[in-house]
């Protein structure tokens, strides 16, 4: 019996479970423990003819202890696969649920080489008629060639590439030899460092290439742009933005850029703003090509992204997470050193209030619905691992890494961060990795501080009681927090609370650490004018005002004399509006008031940003036409008034896009028209494109007409290729409005996502609100194709254009109906739509 019980069992360990759909986390392990010195040589084919099939080979070499089941990774159909090789010979595999199985007998202890010739799939090939790139995050290398997606199996890779003649290539390796006879060009590259799929990349096409030498390395960019002075004006700023990132970060992490040579590629309409494949980043161009009329926002957002890209190289190329659960922490420390990298450039702004700015609303946006997640989170499949993305991961981390970084110190945190580097270069390492090195650093526990931060989702909610005396003077302040989610959690932070009187702000640190936290020093005080529990914007949280403070606020903020204490107001405030402490038409006086005194560039275009949102999402829909005369007024003074093409644009973008009155909206149409110029404030194309759509949305008598006209002047070919699919969701014809969203059904329409994100959201703009209800059901049933063929934020941003316009209890019920009826629903997808929806149901329960 014993023996028979042994065999069975051995029998059962040595045929292994099959590996099902997507990447699942056991068979990530599986392979990872088996799989060594992993070796990638790539051959494709790529044809003139865009629908012509991209042929390629594969030639994997690995090293293995015993012999042991092969399961790569290919997700297309078993006929793209054309003929499999083991160490030379033919060899019989399976094929099933995109994965090409070969039997432990075909492999050896030892060295194994497996040889595939094979047809590459297109999803993740972004092929247009000129060009194509890679984009292979997180795990869509398996639809191009066969190979082990996962991130822990780091390998070199050797690509070539045979492309029409006159086409550049570049990929993550240098050019090690180019043959451009018989019509074709052939380009050979030379072996990588070790890198996981996700980070493998190429491109290939018709670019213009821009060549410059930095600290005696040389930089390339690749771009399409058909404009030459815009090339022209941005390409040393470009150049001198990765340089001087990549100087900072050689001095902070004290390791040398790993990557040898540095190239990146402007695409046009980019998936991201970028993409950290070493030696080899995308962008996308309009991020990084600038126009004239550039707001000082765009600069310093130009500045962090490229910062960004290049603190990739270390912090998660040169280390990477080991399991795509831990892929917000090379976010986080991507945006993290770009803050660093980026200030020094920006002397003349306040980078506290832009870290305010930039992060909190954002945040916020998440945290504060119900489809709020945690920053990591368990990841049991990389099929799913697209869900990961959003403002949680690049906007809540990098508070949390700034408490974290306050908690443990700044030298330590740097020292820390230089020995996690060190030990796991070109290699593979975990979020508890890091923490065990930075706790053996601070007395502080750092593994309690992480499950509230990182493991937990959600924020805290501070409300204040203030004990006065008989003059009115401060006996005892206290801070009262609690967990919304009713977990008991606690969040450990700092804080500076500010106090505001007439001569000015004071500010007194506080660190909390349970559900309560007195103030300190606040013993006869006098009292204040208002109390601001996150003066300088560095705790975390629902803060809730006082009746007092959010009196005083909504009737002088402008008072207050200093940029970031307002800024944080602003923040508050705009909390304490969602939670309906005041009605958005105080917010719009607030705003109306206040706007004109306002002189920092960055609460002017986050007010701005307020105030569209307001006017458009939560003001009674009857109230609006009473209201935007006035806002029209204040934004064309402030437009007048604005001393720089950068703040101009700024002003303009809001009146673009709240103008209403039959003067505002004859205005704009004249400045389309060019009838009219605005001194100081330049147009390009893409903005008298936004114009002629924002015109057609409107429903101006001559609509089609304007449409018809920006089409035929529109120069740049990406460009016009783009309007020209968006014109039909501007469409006054209901008919062909949904003609519009039910080309969306086929993937083939699907392909360019910006665009399509764009026509939804015009589909769904709210001025079209009534007729755009019957696209919610249908746009929520598609999700789960979308986040299964699409890139990574295209569920996200594809929800969010669908839901985010819309306010009607119609509305609500129907995304309330369909969770209902789909409990099935994949649980991140059903996140994904709750956030979107946050503000829709807000909505309902202020209306019920
Ligand atoms: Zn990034």
């Amino acid at each position: 019996m014993l023996s028979l019980l042994l065999a069975t069992t051995l029998a059962a360990q040595s045929v292994p479970e099959p590996p099902g759909r997507g990447i699942s986390e056991s068979l990530a392990r599986e392979r990872a423990g088996a799989v060594s010195n992993l070796r990638y040589e790539l051959a494709f084919v790529i044809p003139v003819e865009r629908r012509d099939p991209v042929q390629g080979r594969a030639t994997l070499r690995f090293g293995l202890r015993a012999p042991h089941r092969i399961v790569l990774d290919f997700a297309q159909p078993r006929d793209h696969v054309r003929s499999v090789r083991a160490g030379g010979a033919d060899v019989a595999f399976d094929f099933a649920d995109g994965h090409l199985t070969l039997p432990a007998s075909a492999t050896r202890a030892g060295d194994n080489e497996l040889a595939i010739e094979f047809v590459a799939g297109d999803e993740a090939l972004n092929r247009n008629d000129e060009f194509l790139y890679t984009l292979f995050v997180p795990a869509r290398a398996q639809l191009a060639f066969p190979c082990f997606d996962q991130p822990d199996l780091k390998a070199r890779y050797t690509l070539s590439l045979d492309v029409p003649d006159g086409w550049q290539v570049v990929a993550n390796g240098a050019e090690a030899k180019v043959d451009t006879s018989q019509g074709r060009t052939r380009v050979a590259f030379a072996q990588t460092q070790p890198l996981p799929t996700y980070l493998f990349a190429f491109a290939a096409g018709k670019f213009s290439v821009e060549t410059a030498t930095r600290n005696g390395r040389t930089l390339r960019m690749f771009h399409r742009e058909t404009d030459a002075a815009k090339v022209a004006r941005n390409r040393d700023a470009v150049f001198d933005l990765h340089a001087s990132a990549l100087t900072w970060l050689e001095d902070y992490t004290r390791i040398p850029y790993a990557f040898r040579k540095f190239d990146f590629v402007l695409i046009p309409s980019f998936q991201f703003g970028g993409m950290e494949h070493a030696g080899a980043i995308l962008y996308n161009a309009a991020s990084v090509l600038l126009d004239q009329s550039a707001t000082q926002n765009q600069l310093l957002d130009r500045a962090s992204l490229i910062a960004h890209e290049t603190s990739h190289m270390w912090f998660g190329d040169l280390v990477t997470m080991r399991w795509f659960n831990d892929v917000w922490m090379k976010e986080v420390f991507a945006n993290f050193m770009a803050a660093k990298i980026v200030n020094p450039s920006f002397p003349q702004v306040n980078h506290d209030l832009r870290f305010l700015l930039s992060n909190y609303p954002q945040a916020y946006q998440i945290d504060r619905t119900p489809g709020a997640n945690p920053i990591r989170q368990p990841l049991a499949n990389l099929n799913e691992a697209g869900q990961l993305y959003g403002a949680i991961i690049y906007q809540k981390a990098p508070i949390v890494m700034r408490q974290l970084e306050l908690i443990v110190g700044e030298t330590a945190f740097r020292d820390g961060l230089r020995e996690y580097l060190k030990t796991y270069s070109f290699g593979n390492a975990t979020w508890l990795d890091l923490v065990k090195i930075l706790d053996a650093r601070t007395p502080q526990n750092l593994a309690a501080w992480s499950h509230a931060w990182v493991e937990e989702r959600g924020r805290p909610e501070f409300t204040t009681t203030i004990r006065a005396d008989t003059l009115g003077r401060v006996v005892q302040l206290t801070l009262n927090i609690r967990d919304p989610l009713q977990r008991g959690l606690v969040w450990p932070q700092r804080l500076r609370v500010a106090f505001g009187f007439p001569a000015g702000v004071r500010e007194i640190p506080v660190t909390v650490t349970g559900s309560t936290a007195r103030v300190p020093k606040t013993a006869r005080m006098a009292r204040p004018l208002y109390i601001l529990p996150n003066g300088s914007g560095l705790g975390y949280g629902l803060f809730i005002l006082d009746e007092t403070s959010r009196q005083y606020l909504l009737q002088h903020l402008e008072d207050i004399p200093d940029p970031l204490t307002r800024g944080s107001a602003w923040v508050t405030l705009w909390d304490n509006l969602l939670e309906s402490q005041f009605t958005p038409g105080q917010f719009l006086d607030l705003v109306v008031r206040a706007l004109p005194r306002e002189g920092d560039e960055q609460n002017i275009q986050r007010v701005l940003g307020y105030a569209t949102r307001a006017f458009w999402s939560y003001l009674p829909v009857e109230e609006r036409t009473v209201r935007v005369p006035a806002l029209e007024a204040v934004l064309r003074a402030g437009l007048d008034r604005a001393g720089t093409s950068s703040l101009k644009s700024a002003w303009f973008s809001a009146f673009r896009d709240i103008a209403l009155t039959p003067a505002g909206v004859g205005w704009l149409e004249r400045v389309w028209k060019r009838e009219e110029k605005i001194a100081g404030l330049p147009f390009a194309e893409p903005d008298e494109i936004v114009m002629a759509e924002e015109l057609a949305v409107r429903e101006v008598p001559a609509w089609r007409e304007i449409l018809q006209a920006q089409l035929d002047r529109t120069q740049n070919p990406d460009r016009k290729a783009r309007f020209a699919f968006v014109m039909p969701a501007l469409s006054r014809d209901p008919a062909e409005r949904e003609q519009a969203f039910a080309r969306f059904r086929m993937l083939e329409n699907r392909r360019r996502e910006p665009w399509v994100v764009e026509s939804l959201a015009y589909l769904n703009h709210p001025l079209r609100e009534a007729h755009a209800r019957r696209f919610i059901r249908p746009s929520l049933e598609l999700l789960k194709e979308i986040q299964r063929t699409g890139d990574i934020f295209f569920p996200t941003r594809w929800t969010e254009a669908s839901l985010s316009s819309h306010r009607s209890t119609e509305a609500a019920a129907t995304v309330q109906d369909f969770l209902a009826s789909e409990l099935q629903y994949p649980q991140r997808l059903r996140w994904t739509i709750l956030s979107s929806a946050g503000e829709l149901f807000r909505n309902l329960e202020k209306t019920k």
